[in-house]
């Protein structure tokens, strides 16, 4: 394994600060059979290669007299930060006396103007980066007692080493044992060791002459780095397989490995391993595969959810979220009538531009914090009903959606009584839509609930109406006064029979129940026409218009 340096064709990157042109060109004809070489032509430029690239840099070789920024200065400011210090540095000059100032100041080595021993020169670099390389692997404990593998450090440390001349694509993999403090606590301490031992000795029996490394990272924990088998007939495989045959004394072992494929070279190694790992702690406590890969967009998307969590409240105070209108127009008369509106939220994220509820909202309804989000959009609705009233003459009532997590708070009553009374409104200024699904799980809580505040004088419209298995069910035990179709009866409707009878059935409901309609969804002037000869009284979709924000809407009255 620890051949593997010899093997990689190690053509390192050498950094010339010169001024000079001439010195310039001498110095890279020279060097560049054994060297990749990068120029800069004073401290200040030189500095901004090393920004950029100074973790594939492996030396510097630096003229004192430069104009900007002389070499002492930026020899100084290499061997202070940390970030450049691990760079050997060799001056070039050509008087004596500036040796001894640059001693003192960090300097590695020397080699004198003109340059005229080529060979000497080739020789000085060599040493200096091997040098400089050997001190860096020493300096990181190299190898773990108990089972050979290298430390952490040591293999982040040779991995760095490794990338600067390793283009092959690689897999970054985590093993972990499972309930490993287990082992130790019920067959011993040595018995838990003798288990690493061996499993550290398959690992190495695995990498063979295969390109390479790995590290028990932690006490249980182990961290292969290995070159991308195309199909993943696995190094992974095969050791779990080999772990099946051994048998620690009715111990059984099972590993989790988290597989971390083609390794994305921009980030940085460390980050690799953690992705391996989060695939390898996914897989606690599944008992069917012992195998998971680093998924990069799921991992994204996670990243993004737990982005917009964190931004929520903030969004809310700083009235990111903007409340939309859809009109809901009655089409049992002659001319269609602008009849109410249903309040859509929408997000206008200062970074992340337009975001549909569609993105936000399940999320917000798995973790609860759906139900400031609701209590936000009820409020501005009820802010926006008054100000229609008093502003414009107009006394358009308003539908809010109301989460089943709404359902289960305590004050929800006194909670939406409060709003109305702020801005002196009646209980049938705000209509209240609940999706059918909140029957599912809390059926007594939503009975009970929709009994009280139809007590109170709420309207409550049924939403998404036929989506669940509960829609007849739940019928024989609420009532409610409005049907809200479920959306997709309507967009199927002409397109398939199935979809046009259930259409026809809730109509049935709905005659049966006395109550009326909504058909939302609807885009099209023949899904219009049908639903009206059926004799749905209302209408909301994109036929008529879009759900738009206030002053858009308001054109509509
Ligand atoms: P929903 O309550 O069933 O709302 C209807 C959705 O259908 C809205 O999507 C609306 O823009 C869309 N829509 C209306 N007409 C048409 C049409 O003709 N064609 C098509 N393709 N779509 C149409 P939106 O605004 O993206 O909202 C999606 C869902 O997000 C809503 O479904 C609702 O479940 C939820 N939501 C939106 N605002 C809120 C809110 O303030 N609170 C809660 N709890 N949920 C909300
Ligand atoms: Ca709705
Ligand atoms: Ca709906």
């Amino acid at each position: 394994m620890s051949d593997i340096l010899k093997n990689v064709r190690a053509k390192r990157k050498v950094l010339v600060v010169e001024d000079e042109r001439i010195n310039r060109e001498i110095l890279g004809n020279l060097l560049m059979s054994d060297y990749d070489v990068i120029y800069a032509e004073n401290g200040q430029q030189a500095l901004n290669v090393l920004d950029e690239t100074a973790e594939t840099i492996s030396l510097i070789l630096l003229d004192l007299m430069m104009p900007v920024m002389s070499g002492e200065e930026m020899l100084g400011i290499c061997k202070s930060d940390p970030r450049f210090s691990r760079i050997p540095v060799i001056i070039m000059t050509q008087e004596e006396d500036a040796e001894v100032a640059s001693i003192r100041a960090g300097a590695d080595d020397f080699i004198t103007k003109p340059y005229n021993v080529p060979e000497v020169i080739l020789a000085r670099c060599e040493r200096i980066i091997d040098l400089y390389e050997k001190k860096r692997l020493i300096d990181s404990a190299e190898t773990d007692p108990l089972t050979g593998l290298y430390t952490r450090d040591f293999f982040f440390e040779y991995i760095k080493q490794l990338e600067k001349y390793n283009d092959e694509k690689m897999d970054a993999i985590v093993m972990d044992i499972e309930h490993f403090h287990l082992i130790n606590e019920i067959y011993g301490r040595r018995e838990g060791d003798n288990i690493l031992k061996k499993i550290a000795t398959m690992i190495m029996a695995e990498l063979g002459d295969g390109y390479g490394i790995a590290s028990r990272c932690t006490a249980d924990i182990f961290y292969i780095f290995h070159s991308c088998t195309s199909d993943y007939c696995t190094l992974a495989e095969r050791i779990l397989a080999e772990l099946e045959k051994v048998s620690f004394e009715n111990a059984k072992i099972r590993l989790r490995i988290g597989v971390n494929k083609n390794v994305d070279r921009a980030d940085p190694p460390e980050q690799w391993f953690d992705h391996a790992k989060l695939a390898c702690d996914g897989l606690r406590g599944d008992y069917t595969s012992q195998i998971a890969y680093y998924d990069r967009e799921a991992h994204d998307r996670q990243l993004y959810h737990e982005r917009l969590i964190r931004d929520m409240e903030s969004s809310i105070e700083n009235k990111d979220f903007v409340v939309y209108y859809q009109p809901k127009y009655a089409i049992d008369g002659e001319e269609p009538v602008l009849r109410s509106a249903e309040a859509l939220i929408r997000w206008n994220h200062p970074e992340l531009g337009m975001i549909s509820p569609g993105d936000f909202i399940p999320l917000f309804e798995e973790n609860g914090l759906i139900q400031k989000l609701d209590r936000y959009v009820w409020e501005e609705a009820a802010t926006q009903i008054a100000q229609w009233k008093e502003r414009l003459g107009v006394r358009l009532p308003v539908s809010v959606n109301v989460s089943r997590i709404d359902i289960f708070a305590p004050d929800l009553e006194a909670k939406l009584l409060n709003i109305l009374e702020k801005n002196s409104l009646t209980t049938s200024d705000l209509l209240l839509e609940i999706t059918e699904s909140a029957y599912c799980d809390s059926a007594d809580r939503l009975i009970e609930v929709v009994n009280s505040l139809r007590n109170i004088g709420f309207k409550i419209e049924m939403d998404d109406f036929g989506s669940g298995y509960s829609s007849l069910n739940m019928l024989t035990t609420i009532s409610v006064d409005v049907l809200k179709m479920d959306m997709e009866f309507v967009r199927n409707m002409l397109k398939d029979e199935k979809s046009l009878k259930l259409c026809e059935l809730v109509m049935d409901i709905s005659r049966f129940l006395g109550v009326p309609v909504v058909a939302e969804g609807v885009e099209e002037k023949a899904q219009y026409d049908r639903l009206k000869s059926m004799g749905c009284q209302i209408i909301q979709g994109y036929y008529f218009s879009k759900p738009l924000p206030a002053q858009q809407f308001e054109e509509m009255f």
